[in-house]
């Protein structure tokens, strides 16, 4: 399938950039940067080594100054494999997306390798770095004249998810807590939790919302996810009522629309997760 959005850099606000990679599926996610007077802040560093250093030669080609801060939005290797590739950077994240680092590893990579294997082989010789620095609640970095706040609004994608919005600019990039045109995935997550946290997010006040992964966009993108969410949710409480497997669940759901997004193969998974849920393991 093409994706109707191409790999590049989107000036999203003043000396504001995000770095959006096509297609957005399996480990094919969005990064960002800011450029300040006297340095950069940097937000997700990416997967394989090649896309880092596309990633970076992008940097290079707005500014010269050196990218000081580089913000973790969770733990997830395609955000976080790249770290090591920023090694003039103190990295920060939420307290819990350092501990699931430490706590997965590159231990992820047997699941992948089967569905990416090229870009697992090329990930294979990264030594995972952690962050430096993390944060619970709220912090609020500052750049130049800007303000940049972190927050962490609940458990959602992952138990550790930081949101990096820029009030004067009314923006927001959202890491992976939300998804767009790409089916969100919550292996590691809590839907119920997902749908609050939605709802909050939907409470700011921002126009453009830079994705986990798929294209930048406003708040609707963030609606049809939390739709999706929503409706994967009752139709599997559903049949977990009924008392059906999640494999009879994840069979019979109607994805309607979203059976285009990329990834719908991630249903099985997110059922499953709804389980736990349902069961009160999670
Ligand atoms: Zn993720």
């Amino acid at each position: 399938m093409t994706s109707a959005w191409p790999t590049g850099l989107i000036e999203v606000a003043d000396s504001v950039f995000a770095y959006v990679q096509a297609g957005g599926g399996l480990c094919v996610s969005n990064a960002g940067f800011i450029v300040g007077t006297e340095g950069c802040i940097v937000i997700d560093a990416l997967f394989a080594p090649s896309m880092t250093r596309a990633f970076r030669e992008e940097i290079a080609r707005v500014t010269d100054k050196p990218a000081r801060l580089l913000i973790n939005t969770h733990h997830h290797v395609d955000h976080t494999l790249g770290n090591a590739l920023f090694p003039e950077a103190q990295i920060i994240s939420h307290a819990n997306a350092r501990k699931e680092q430490q706590r997965v590893g590159t231990g992820v990579f047997d699941l992948l390798r089967p569905r990416i294997p090229e870009l697992v082989a090329e990930a294979e010789g990264i030594q995972p770095r952690l962050p430096d620095v993390t944060f619970e609640g709220e912090l609020t970095v500052h750049l130049g004249g800007r303000s940049i706040r972190l927050l962490h609004l609940g458990r959602a994608h992952t138990i550790g998810d930081a949101l990096v919005l820029l009030p004067e600019e009314r923006l927001l990039f959202a890491g992976d807590l939300v998804f767009d045109q790409v089916t969100p995935l919550a292996f590691e997550g809590h839907i119920g939790g997902w749908l609050e946290v939605c709802d909050k997010v939907a409470a700011l006040e921002v126009d453009t919302i830079v994705p986990g992964h798929g294209p930048t966009g406003d708040k609707s993108g963030l609606r049809e996810m939390r739709d999706y969410l929503q409706s994967v949710r009752d139709q599997a409480r559903a049949a977990f009522e009924a008392g059906r497997s999640e494999e009879e669940a994840a069979q019979n759901i109607d994805l309607g629309r979203y059976a285009s997004w990329a990834e719908p193969e991630r249903l099985p998974l997110n059922v499953g997760r709804l389980y736990q849920e349902f069961r009160g393991e999670i």
